[in-house]
């Protein structure tokens, strides 16, 4: 989508998350003893703050908690998300023995648990799910075949050759409409078929590899299934060549290109469009939105030129990479060697039961979610998450009214937008119909794609019906947040405020408004207004609605910041200061509307040092807590490659550079690695 923006805390793909501690302190009721205070113990004293400010607060428990061999990175999200695996662990073997009525979310919860937890009859499936795809991929034989097929393929979450999905008209928020967008490639950016250095060479062999031993799992002898392989490699190139990088996708301008269906119809006239919704069960669509128009130029001149049999094959490695996770152990293992292994650096695969969470999560999420909330958060802990929501608000209210570098008619607009953002906090208050999903115990495979279908058709449904504005895009449970620039919405899931292991009522004000929800608010909010949320109105329309003067003064400042992000290095890498500007923006953002707000209470006020620790350096302190931990170089290499967000350690070291507070709580002075001078600081809110 092109106009979410994230929080993205966890290190996992799958972010879930929550807590034995959802922790929003009312009142402090005793102090945090110094020995389960993480912000002395996770700290490596070896280290000068003003040398590597990541190092120095969350080095000691880096040292000591090494990346297990089935993950890719190991931190703070991966401690919350180990609390949630259990806590829907139990939700679905519970759900699995109760005698709920067919139908009921309790049943479906149970039976897809059931039906993923059951390897002998997944192993005796064999790649059977996968023959009626086979089948029909085998019989094409007109290219109108061609085309029905990929249509399927679109409706049961394959998605061969290009993107399609259902959001709001960027320019005029009120009206769903479908959006193609680029896609049709399996490696996970477009800048894999292209960059020469030698790990993405590597990765690039190892994928023709991996094409070609999943062929073979189909039946293919080891030469045509070399053969094969190429064949993918070649279309997908050709896709890629003509796919946005990263950087371009955040320009959401360019990214909007509204036509008729006609228009787009004489744009690519190989794809038969009508027929191919009407394949999809999507009928009267008159206007679209197409992302990248010359990725459907290129993808119709090469159904043009690309024999049928290329096709064929092209699909085949579709349909069995995407369903290779359900599939038996063979496909499974060849299929987590080079996602898990090549690409992230895992050894080896979580278990069977974490992965069928991971599966359900993001599924039919929302089923457990409902459950979840029942043991894990009260009405009365969404209350104090919605007031600590609203005082963050409140600071950045007052902080734009106060800025020295916007002009009023600029301001005036701002806090238009700002009071029209709706806060969405800790769990919905309307869950998602799910009654039309059946699910059983007999196929792993099946039930996943009645899933994905469900999905489909749940998005399609909403062409031409009014705006669904109690939607909500992450479950409750899960360690993550969210902005969305087209409802002008804060989500924060329960599970953001997530504070492992401690309870409530030891989480001192500092620890509350840099790590437990304070930043993360403050980041969110901030997103309505970062360089591509800015471009959108009150309404969420793409709109300017800045003075010329203040987007010049807006975007001097956040250069700066793409400066300092650009000069920071991973590996070989270069981190990409444009690709990553919106999400440091509301990084800067967050601290500062923080720390604003922790300024207000009276633990900074009265300025008392808590196991030695001033208020201040708490709170950066516990800001550096949020992104405790590290990842794999590989995992880090791909994160650079595919990620709007800059690595967790840069999330720390890149932002508090920018504060005066954070130097004198310190002590960092001119010369030490970490200080930037005045003159290259960055403040923008
Ligand atoms: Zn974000």
């Amino acid at each position: 989508m092109t106009v979410r923006f994230a929080l993205v805390r966890s290190l996992s793909l799958a972010a879930f998350a929550a807590s034995l501690a959802l922790s929003v302190a009312p009142a402090r009721a005793g102090t945090l003893p110094r020995s389960q205070d993480p912000l002395i113990q996770n700290m490596d004293p070896s280290v000068k703050p003003g040398v590597d400010f990541f190092k120095y607060a969350n080095g000691g428990w880096i040292k000591t908690h090494p990346i297990p061999a089935s993950e890719r990175g190991w931190g703070i999200a991966n401690l919350v998300q180990e609390q949630t695996y259990l806590q829907l662990h139990e939700i679905s073997e519970t759900a699995s023995k109760s005698d709920a009525p067919m139908g009921s979310a309790e049943q479906k919860v149970g039976d897809y648990w059931m039906a993923g937890m059951d390897s002998m009859a997944i192993e005796k499936q064999g790649a059977a799910p996968l023959k009626p795809y086979l089948d029909e991929i085998a019989a094409i034989k007109t290219h109108a075949q061609l085309l029905d097929v990929i249509a399927k393929l679109q409706v049961d979450g394959v998605g061969p050759l290009y993107g399609s999905f259902t959001a709001q008209d960027e320019r005029n928020s009120n009206q769903y409409l479908l959006h193609f967008y680029q896609g049709g490639i399996r490696l996970p950016d477009r800048d894999y078929y292209f960059n020469a250095d030698s790990a993405t060479k590597r990765i690039r062999r190892e994928y023709v590899t991996h094409v070609a031993a999943m062929l073979k799992l189909l039946g293919d002898t080891p030469a045509l299934a070399q053969k094969g392989s190429a064949t993918v490699m070649r279309i997908e190139t050709a896709l890629a060549k003509r796919s946005r990088t990263l950087e371009q996708r955040r320009d959401p301008w360019a990214n909007y290109n509204k036509m008729s269906l006609t228009q787009l119809e004489a744009m690519t006239p190989q794809f038969d469009w009508q027929r191919q919704l009407a394949a999809c069960g999507i009928t009267h669509v008159d206007t679209v939105i197409v992302g990248q128009p010359e990725f459907y130029r290129q993808a119709d001149s090469l159904l043009k030129v690309v024999p049928l049999d290329d096709w064929k094959t092209y699909l085949r490695w579709n349909v069995v990479s995407e369903m290779a996770p359900r599939l038996s152990r063979a496909f499974d293992v060849e299929n987590f060697h080079f996602y898990g292994t090549v690409l992230s650096g895992t050894k080896t695969q979580r278990p069977r039961w974490k992965r069928v969470l991971d599966s359900e999560e993001a599924g039919i999420g929302e089923l457990l979610g409902q459950a979840w909330i029942k043991k894990y958060c009260s009405p009365a802990t969404k209350a104090r998450y919605e007031k600590l929501t609203n005082d963050i608000i409140a600071e950045y209210r007052e902080r734009i009214r106060t800025l020295p570098w916007m002009s009023e008619a600029t301001k005036k607009r701002a806090l238009e937008k700002l009071d029209h953002v709706t806060r969405k906090v800790a769990y919905p208050d309307k869950w998602r119909d799910y009654s039309a999903l059946q699910l059983d115990r007999t196929s792993y495979a099946s039930d996943q794609i009645k899933i994905n279908q469900w999905w489909f058709h749940h998005e399609a449904n909403k062409l031409g019906k009014p705006i669904d504005r109690t939607e909500w895009d992450m479950t409750p449970q899960t360690y993550n947040a969210y902005y969305d620039g087209s409802k002008v919405e804060i989500v924060l899931p329960a599970a953001a405020f997530a504070l492992p292991g401690i309870p409530d009522s030891l989480v001192d004000d500092a620890l509350l408004y840099s790590y437990a929800g304070g930043s993360t608010i403050g980041h969110e909010i901030t997103h309505g207004f970062d360089d591509e949320g800015r471009q959108f109105d009150e309404k969420g329309n793409l709109n300017p609605w800045w003075t010329d003067q203040d987007s010049v003064q807006f975007t001097q400042r956040s250069n700066k910041l793409v400066e300092e992000f650009n000069a920071f290095k991973v590996g070989d890498k270069h981190v990409r200061g444009k690709a990553t500007l919106g999400e440091n923006i509301a990084d800067l953002g967050g601290v500062r509307l923080g720390y604003e707000a922790f300024k207000k209470t009276d633990q900074w006020k009265k300025g008392e040092s808590i196991n030695g620790l001033t208020p201040d350096q708490r709170y950066f302190l516990g800001y550096a807590l949020s992104w405790l931990g590290q990842r794999r170089p590989e995992a880090l290499a791909q994160q650079i490659m595919t990620d709007v967000h800059a690595p967790a350690f840069l999330r720390v070291n890149g932002p508090v550079a920018n504060f005066p507070e954070f130097y004198k709580a310190f002590g960092v002075k001119p010369g030490d690695p970490m200080y930037r001078s005045d003159a290259v600081r960055v403040a923008i809110w």
